[in-house]
């Protein structure tokens, strides 16, 4: 009878150790394929944050267009309103594209590890440190092509 909330306390604790193992636990520490599960597993996760975000910001846009009505169009100009709404729904439009643009990166990391191309440079060739990887799962380029020289992107 009384034991039952102790093992409920005794159960978030072992959560709680069990999630700050994962925190802690270096990347430098797993297996390739560890790593890379770990790695599909972030960007999985990643993607599906950007979707929802992309059709949220995707549907807001749709109904700000429903609220301006074809009538009101031709004074958009006097009263501001109309102008308002356009700025907000191309704004909405805007981190929609964005967000579905980090979908594309996403899915052409994951394409990577499926390719087995996944962690390397791809302006030197070299592998991109696991520190970065863990950091922006899906990063093309190590941070010496990226903050200088020609990178493209
Ligand atoms: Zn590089």
């Amino acid at each position: 009878m009384g034991s039952l909330p102790r093992d409920v306390t005794e159960d978030m604790a072992r959560d709680a150790a069990a999630t700050n193992q994962e925190l802690v636990e270096d990347e430098d520490d797993l297996t390739e394929d560890e790593f890379l599960r770990r790695q599909r597993e972030a960007l999985t996760t990643e993607r599906a944050v950007y979707m929802e975000q992309a059709r949220a910001l995707k549907a807001e846009a749709d109904s700000l267009a429903q609220e301006a009505e074809p009538g009101d169009v031709q004074f958009d100009e006097e009263s501001g309103e109309g102008g308002t709404t356009t700025i907000d729904r191309e704004r909405d439009l805007a981190l929609s594209a964005q967000a579905l643009a980090a979908v594309e990166e996403i899915d052409q990391a994951l394409a990577r590890i499926d390719a087995g191309t996944y962690g390397i440079c791809e302006n030197c060739r070299k592998p991109i440190p696991r520190a970065r990887l863990s950091a922006l799962p899906h990063a093309r380029l190590c941070i010496a092509c990226k903050s200088g020289g020609l990178s493209r992107r």
